[in-house]
């Protein structure tokens, strides 16, 4: 990335009002056939036009063509079975009805690789496309089949290098994969779910991104994180393996979280895809704000490897909150390139 600071988003943004309900998470969508291919491709051109014209470096698809991160995955598989549904624990925080898995699981044909040379034809901007990661896929299942998570996980991550790979065929430049099971399952992370992540980029030539966040601000989130005290130390668990990791690049959540940003020093050398942006709060930051959660990252992330981004994906926010929430990441972004181009230039 030539750019410095290079903003992007975690991932998703609110979709259109006739597309689907906004401010609503798994929001049903309102056209249906043909109408709905054609809404969801208009749809991905207009998110990609707001994230270029709020000043967005690296760009997305928005999610628009998916209704939840990790279901709409997991509906292009064989082996899960959707009208049988068991209630699970999702990361040990709240109950939901999930779909079964009942035989072995396998990617019959492309998910997301169509709406990928859609975007890549919309856009000269670099693409980051977001992946559900194999330990965040099993938690939001039933597995009646396999019968191990680990099992699970390993059988997902080989289905999801081989889609990573043909996004990169798509020309999509960063693959990314979403794990907020990560902060949970700390020592599943660290006994397989690293080595399960570094299987779904296996042979990739793009670069690849780990998403591990607090979540969205809905309700089971936001009491979960009253829960975890003053200081949010998960990824003090798993950042010394992440390090040492072939992962690219660590997303992740700062502003207005309780993580002690000093815990950034474990994952020293990697790129940040710093979270200056809280998607919990409908309070757009200022500029000044953004800028200051950057400075205070530049402490223990090298500029050249300090990516500005969201704490998470903004698809439950209203598209006037999250607009103005993506220029104010911009222009705080340029506040810090001009300071650090004006120390650079003495
Ligand atoms: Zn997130």
């Amino acid at each position: 990335m030539k750019t410095l600071l290079p903003t992007s988003t975690a991932g998703s943004l609110p979709k259109p009002s006739w597309l689907a309900q906004p401010e609503t998470l798994w929001s049903p969508w309102k056209l249906q056939g043909e109408e709905l291919i054609v809404g969801k491709q208009d749809a991905l051109r207009l998110s990609l036009q707001e994230q270029q014209q709020a000043g967005i470096d690296i760009v997305s698809d928005g999610e628009q063509t998916r209704q939840h991160f990790v279901t709409t995955f997991i509906e292009h598989l064989s082996g899960v079975d959707f009208e049988n549904r068991q209630t699970v624990r999702i990361r040990n925080r709240y109950d939901a009805s999930v779909p079964t898995i009942v035989g072995p699981v396998s990617r019959q044909k492309p998910v997301f690789v169509e709406d990928a040379k859609f975007s890549r034809q919309q856009t000269t901007q670099p693409i980051k496309w977001a992946l559900p990661g194999p330990m965040t896929m099993i938690d939001t299942l039933y597995d009646d089949h396999y019968k191990s998570r680990e099992k699970l996980a390993w059988e997902f991550a080989k289905i999801l290098n081989q889609e990573a790979k043909e996004l990169e065929a798509a020309g999509v430049d960063i693959i990314q994969f979403d794990e907020p099971a990560f902060n949970v399952f700390f020592d599943d992370v660290n006994d397989w779910g690293i080595a399960c992540l570094e299987r779904a980029i296996e042979g990739l030539k793009c670069e690849t991104a780990v998403h591990i966040c607090y979540g969205y601000g809905i309700k089971a989130n936001t009491d979960w994180k009253k829960t975890l005290g003053s200081e949010w130390r998960q990824y003090e668990e798993i950042f010394p393996k992440l390090q040492q990791s072939n992962i690219d690049i660590i997303s992740l959540e700062c502003h207005n979280s309780r993580v002690p940003i000093e815990l950034l020093e474990l994952i020293r050398g990697k790129k940040v895809m710093v979270g200056a942006i809280d998607v919990a709060t409908n309070t757009i930051e200022t500029p000044e704000e953004v800028a200051e959660t950057l400075r205070k990252a530049l402490q223990f992330v090298d500029a050249d490897k300090l990516y500005p981004c969201t704490n998470c994906g903004m698809a439950p926010l209203s598209r006037q909150v999250a607009n103005g929430k993506l220029r104010a990441l911009a222009a705080g972004a340029q506040i810090v390139r001009d300071e650090l181009l004006a120390i650079g230039g003495h």
